[in-house]
């Protein structure tokens, strides 16, 4: 369904049960879990579909080794429920999103005999931790294999490594494939519309103020329940409720580069367990690039976090120091920042504790915050939120038993691995193409291929595998409403390459122009508001 009967459902006077504030991992996965539950939903997002941290994240669906680590030092149950919680969802995730995800090798390089024991029995716990769910056996690797696997690593002083695998996901199509199967089950979705204000009756929530970011259009939706998942954002949501709520949330930022393709072989990353400040580092490929990522710097909560030069250094640094390639700031295709949603327990004894796990907070009022957590554990968070939400705003007559635990996710349902060769075969595509369209759209990548098929088969730059025919995929099925939507989040072009993003920025403005009737302001203002994101912050 398009935009315009999404905001038409949001504007027909019904009473919802629920409204879901925020497209990012949290409220998609709440709004998939309450809709197949049997409820009448409307996700409004002020954005794009996770333009917020869930379309910069690491890419990793994962329990968490260095959690694991800590889990075992302080004999810490809650890290320790948490890794395996982690561990049950990776494998959760790649069964039902098995085009959007894979499973990756990686390898700790050990350049000092005594780690050697420590990291290995550390791995070969985090295998028995996943259980039946394991992706495969972690195997210590001598200098030679480590070398032959990793040929970047350097050599020097290099005396083993160790082989582990966790899973490795496509961030941003995940949350919006999550947004497009609530949908399907009957969810109302609408992207760049804001929650503004909360309406209250008889002093409880009974709805929101939403306002069309695009139309600049305001109007009122009444709802039963209002679920607060605005990530680095619930503490605005949470004003809107009661002026006077403290604070449950501070923010970090973790910023990604991204290197060419020399600096990762296309199937094994690279763990690094220990840096300066005592923080894991992975370089992992990517599309055919090499993510290296994170930092983590105290932050101000902005919506485009501007990634510092400093960071930037940290990460060329450790780069440096554990290749023999040598990497220089010119080298960096593409880098961008993430918020780190660092929330405390408002019920935890201890005053301003940073949770560990996520936190539900009910208000006064009625309003259902959920916070914290982590891409990988989505629909843990979901299924817990729905839960505690059936009972507080009494909707006795839904499903009480989450259903997401074995859902396809949209493109999931026949998906097949080898479908390259039929896109091949059906359309005449490149291999490099072919590949590219199966993983990212699944079972939907043949509806791509009759746009192709109608004149749109061009690249939109050279050397990517992105066509045309996905910029009208995306606007007539995945609610792409601006440019800056299409490169950094239907495709992930932006966050790949900049340069190579703003060579394709004429052709798709070109074409959304077109398709959706724009007039020469509104091509002003996608021109400048893609070359700022591309300049500034993603
Ligand atoms: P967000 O994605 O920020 O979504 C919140 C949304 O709410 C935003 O889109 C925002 O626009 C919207 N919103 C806010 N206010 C309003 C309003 N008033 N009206 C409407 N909408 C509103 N996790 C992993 O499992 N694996 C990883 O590899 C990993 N790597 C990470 C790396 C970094 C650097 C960071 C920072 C995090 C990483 N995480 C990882 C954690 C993971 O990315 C986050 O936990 C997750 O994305 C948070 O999702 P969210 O939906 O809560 O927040």
């Amino acid at each position: 369904m398009g935009r315009q009967q999404q905001l038409q459902q949001l504007k027909d006077g019904s009473i919802f049960d629920l409204i879901v504030i925020g497209g990012g991992a949290t409220g998609c996965g709440v709004a998939l879990d309450a809709t197949t539950r049997g409820l009448k939903v409307a996700l409004i997002e002020k954005n794009d579909f996770s333009e917020g941290t869930s379309s910069r994240s690491t890419k990793l669906v994962h329990g968490g080794v260095r959690y694991l680590e800590m889990a075992v030092k302080k004999l810490d149950r809650v890290q320790y429920n948490l890794v395996k919680d982690g561990l049950r969802e990776r494998g959760i995730l790649l069964k039902n999103a098995p085009h959007l995800s894979n499973r990756l090798a990686l390898i700790t390089p050990l350049y000092r005999w005594i780690d050697v024991p420590y990291v290995f029995s550390g791995l070969k716990l985090y295998d028995i931790l996943a259980g039946k769910r394991n992706m495969g056996r972690s195997r210590l690797l001598s200098r030679k294999e480590a070398l032959r696997r990793f040929p970047g690593l350097k050599a020097d002083g290099l005396k083993a490594g160790v082989l582990y695998y966790d899973g490795q996901f496509h961030d941003a199509r995940m949350a919006l494939s999550l947004a497009l199967t609530a949908e399907q089950h009957g969810a109302t979705i609408v992207n760049h519309v804001a929650v503004t204000g909360l309406i209250k009756e008889g002093g409880k929530i009974a709805g929101a103020e939403l306002t069309d970011s695009l139309s600049g259009e305001s109007w009122q939706l009444r709802a039963k329940g209002v679920i607060n998942a605005a990530g680095p954002f619930v503490d605005q949501v949470r004003l809107m409720d009661n002026p006077a709520a403290p604070k449950i949330l501070s923010a970090s930022t973790g910023i990604h580069i991204v290197l060419d393709k020399r600096f990762a072989p296309p199937d094994t990353g690279l763990m690094i367990p220990e840096t300066e400040d005592g923080r894991v580092l992975f370089v992992l490929p990517w599309e055919n690039y090499a993510l290296v990522g994170t930092t983590d710097e105290p932050a101000e909560i902005t919506e485009h976090p501007q990634p510092l030069e400093s960071e930037i250094d940290y990460l060329l640094r450790h780069v440096n120091s554990y290749f023999n390639l040598q990497v220089e700031r010119s080298d960096v295709k593409a880098v961008w920042s993430g918020l780190r949603p660092l929330v405390s327990d408002p019920k935890a004894s201890d005053t301003a504790k940073l949770a560990r796990d996520h936190v539900l907070e009910e208000s006064a009022d009625g309003l259902l915050t959920i916070a914290g957590g982590k891409w990988t554990t989505y629909r843990k968070m979901a299924l817990d939120t729905v839960n505690y939400a059936l009972k507080l705003f009494n909707f006795s007559a839904a499903i009480s038993t989450c259903q997401t635990e074995s859902l396809p996710i949209i493109g999931s349902t026949d998906f097949d691995e080898k479908g390259d060769l039929e896109l091949r075969k059906d359309y005449g595509f490149d291999a490099d193409v072919a590949a590219y369209l199966n993983r990212t759209y699944g079972d939907q990548a043949a509806r791509v291929g009759e746009l192709a098929a109608e004149g749109y088969e061009a690249r939109l730059v050279e050397n990517h595998p992105v066509l045309e025919a996905e910029v009208l995929y995306a606007m007539r099925h995945e609610l792409a409403e601006r440019v800056i939507d299409v490169l950094a989040r239907r495709m992930s072009l932006a966050l790949l390459d900049t340069e190579a993003a703003r060579k394709a920025v004429p052709r798709v403005l070109e074409l959304m122009t077109r398709e959706l009737g724009w007039d020469q302001q509104r091509g002003e203002e996608e021109t400048l508001l893609v070359e700022q994101r591309l300049t500034e912050a993603l």
